[in-house]
């Protein structure tokens, strides 16, 4: 073997393949290692400290340094480090942690499913929802429609439903039967003279007519985050909602919600559900549902598709899908504490009062040259920016502008994640509305660095 040399830096070349990261550029730039977390601050191997405007990846909700959450694990780990439920077996953390999501869960729920990321819970989704119109007799009622932009994952399935480009090219992906109707972003695809309603009127009776064209008998469900994240935080038309619901029930079509982002907190709601009215039969969960302090997600469906799950296992036996993971019962005591922290602290009480001095406070850059639109809810925000604010015109996707404004925010100690170009902002709930104001300060040192 090569001697790559003793530094992080130089082994991290020569050894790991990041995840969703450009490996050419990769080679040239070298990683930022971090070392240490603590509150909403981490700190990289030079010591120099950061605020984390991401929460890492949309996920620390409690930031870092939790100690409760360290100890819920340790108490976990050496009572019972792993058991599993297939067949009958069954752990005090995973059946805790169930009840306390069907107690809590924005609409009726009958049961949860537990796996260990947001992928794999879509991926559990798009095969529950073909093995339900399998049970009802419906194998012709299989695809699936998500969005332009929305951001479900990357297994084969849950890339399938995700509607960016780059995670189709080349992965020979969609997979058949996985349709994307039209993303709901007002300021890019609102046309002249439309008001957002009018808008959220027309994005409605493009989702039907893809229903009608396609066949509604063909039609199994609909997945949508409240509030879409990586594609590059979209909030819908307040009655967006309002008007897809109805559709999907004309056509006897499946609601999913998936919540990875959203859900505890994130909105100002406990789910986004709550925050924009939504009716689903499944949701998905992930991220801060632990903190992110260990893996671990979940869907949870709604009584009549248990139903049809039941009847299935009386006609044909064992319910044929389940991880060794599933339901883990380290991470599942974690996002129990989690979920007790959230209560204890009132956390969608504190987004609430402190999501104003991140909301007004990125809206002051309204006027910046750079910026084309601020968008936002709760503790989630996008900027995008623009070459030219009348036109809306992007710049020349090659200047990669998003990426430059988040180097020039990690120069002024804050790290944000540029989604093309806009740059997205999900800091750790327990923000205070002090640190916000410091992380919309360096934001804006960044912008004018870029000008
Ligand atoms: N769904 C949404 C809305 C997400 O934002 C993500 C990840 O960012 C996922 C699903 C996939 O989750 P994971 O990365 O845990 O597989």
């Amino acid at each position: 073997m090569t001697n790559v040399g003793n530094s992080a830096a130089s082994r991290d070349k020569a050894f790991y393949l990041h995840p969703y990261t450009n490996l050419k550029t990769h080679e040239t730039v070298g990683p930022l290692v971090i070392e240490r977390g603590s509150g909403v601050h981490v700190f990289d191997d030079s010591g120099k400290s950061y605020i984390e405007g991401m929460a890492g990846l949309w996920c620390t909700s409690l930031g870092f340094g939790e100690e409760r959450l360290v100890e819920a694990a340790a108490r976990q780990m050496r009572k019972l480090p792993f058991y599993h439920s297939f067949g009958h077996k069954a752990h005090d953390p995973g059946i805790d942690l169930a009840e306390a999501l069907i107690g809590m869960a924005p609409v009726p729920m009958s049961k949860v499913f537990f796996t260990s990321s947001g992928s794999e819970a879509n991926d559990t989704v798009v095969k529950l929802v073909w093995y339900h119109n399998n049970a009802l007799g419906r194998p012709n009622k299989k695809k699936i429609i998500a969005r332009q932009k929305g951001y479900h994952g990357v297994t084969v399935a849950s890339a399938s439903l995700t509607g960016l480009p780059h995670l189709h090219r080349d992965f020979d992906l969609p997979i058949a039967g996985i349709l994307h109707t039209d993303c709901p972003h007002f300021y890019r695809y609102g046309e002249d003279g439309e008001t957002e309603e009018d808008f959220a009127i027309r994005m409605a009776n493009q989702l039907e007519q893809l229903i009608l064209a396609e066949g509604p008998d063909t039609i199994a469900a609909f997945i949508a985050e409240p509030v879409m994240g990586a594609g590059g935080v979209i909030v819908p038309p307040a009655s967006y909602f309002d008007h897809i619901q109805p559709v999907l029930k004309r056509y006897d079509i499946l609601f999913i919600a998936d919540e990875v982002i959203c859900g505890f907190g994130r909105t100002g709601s406990m789910f986004g559900s709550q925050t924009f009215n939504l009716k689903p039969d499944i949701i998905t969960v992930a991220k801060a549902l632990s903190s992110a302090y260990l893996p671990i997600a979940a869907v949870m469906i709604s009584e009549p598709i248990y139903q049809t799950m039941v009847s299935q296992s009386e006609k044909i036996g064992t319910f044929g899908h389940g991880y060794t993971y599933s339901g883990h019962p380290v991470s599942a005591a974690v996002a129990l504490e989690t979920l007790k922290i959230y209560q204890e602290r009132d956390i969608v009480g504190h987004v609430r009062s402190v999501a104003p001095t991140l909301q007004q406070g990125l809206r002051r850059f309204a006027d910046h040259p750079l910026v084309g639109e601020v968008r936002g809810v709760g503790l989630i925000a996008g900027v995008e920016i623009v070459a030219d604010k009348v036109t809306k015109a992007p710049f020349d996707p090659k200047l990669a502008i998003g990426g430059h404004v988040a180097r020039f925010a990690q120069d002024h100690g804050l790290i944000v994640r540029a989604m093309g170009d806009t740059i997205g902002f999900c800091p750790p709930l327990v923000i205070t509305a002090a640190e916000l104001d410091d992380l919309v300060d360096r934001f804006g040192k960044a912008l004018d660095a870029t000008l």
